[in-house]
């Protein structure tokens, strides 16, 4: 891919969310300050890569339920991550190869490796934006996102495990109202968000090592997280733990037969809302 924004510098002197998620799923796209830090917050919460894990579970479930039963053709995934097999347009393709996938991040490291989220199967269409969730407008007026997404025909926001990383003083619930004010009925809104619920004290270490490390967080009670969906039909079973939204066999969550996750360990709220 080319874009003006290819040669963008990449900082190896403090850490980044997107390399220490990386770390956390097991990948190989990660500096050494980035995988200090992610022991850091391993060591403070072993329950890190369960958490991670599940998320990716979550995003590959949902996806499915929104194309099988929802009729969902189109997603803007935000806050994408470093490329990570089945990445969300391989899922939503398996079901409906046309699916068109926009995806967005802030991070130039994501963007280095966005080519392999262009490999489209020949119906669908996706593309990649360097793109900011601080700043909704931008990033809904970019020429790229008119070129693959239909904003007439209902689209899945789908905002995981970013939300944490924008503080109240930011703006957040407005932030997804104004994407998803831009999307038409029938749209829906695919969100998880790391919690304290379970476990302050440890969430409260894990809040520390972030913003030490340069990266503001504000992890969020079920209370808050449900505010996100405010307006939107949330499908069943609502605000769940990531294990516990619509578990199927073989999902991807747990390799072999490993024992359920605590609800500590995965400290993770997920939810799916439709736009009536
Ligand atoms: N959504 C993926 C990756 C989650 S990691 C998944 O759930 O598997 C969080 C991602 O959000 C990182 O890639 C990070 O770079 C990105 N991110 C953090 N703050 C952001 C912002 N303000 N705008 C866009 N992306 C952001």
């Amino acid at each position: 891919m080319t874009s003006p924004h290819t040669a963008r510098h990449i900082d190896t002197s403090r850490p980044h969310s997107a390399r220490m998620y990386d770390y956390y799923l097991g990948g190989k796209d990660h500096f050494d300050v980035d995988k200090e830090a992610a022991e850091r917050v391993a060591a403070a919460y072993p329950g890190i890569f369960v958490c991670a894990r599940e998320n990716r579970a979550f995003m590959h479930r949902a996806t499915r339920v929104l194309a099988r039963e929802h009729g969902i053709r189109q997603w803007l995934d935000i806050g994408t991550g470093i490329p990570t097999e089945p990445n969300l347009h391989q899922v939503a393709q398996a079901v409906v190869p046309q699916a068109r996938v926009v995806y967005a991040d802030n991070d130039p490291l994501v963007l280095k490796y966005a080519e392999t989220l262009m490999h489209s199967a020949p119906e669908g269409r996706t593309t990649y934006i360097e793109a900011d969730v601080n700043e909704p407008e931008t990033l809904l007026n970019a020429p790229e996102l008119a070129d693959v997404l239909d904003l007439t025909e209902p689209v899945a926001l789908s905002l995981n495990a970013l939300m944490h990383f924008v503080p109240d003083p930011q703006d957040p619930y407005g932030i997804v109202d104004r994407l998803m004010s831009a999307l038409p009925s029938g749209s829906a809104l695919a969100l998880t968000h790391c919690t304290p619920d379970f476990d302050p004290t440890t969430w409260e270490n894990v809040t520390k090592i972030y913003t030490t490390a340069g990266t503001p967080v504000q992890f969020r009670s079920k209370a808050d997280v449900s505010r996100f969906f405010d307006g939107l039909d949330l499908l069943s079973p609502g605000i769940a733990l990531g294990h516990r939204w619509r578990p199927e066999a073989g999902d991807g969550s747990s390799e072999g037969p490993a024992p359920e996750p605590t609800d500590a360990e995965v400290s993770l709220w997920t939810g799916v809302g439709i736009k009536p």
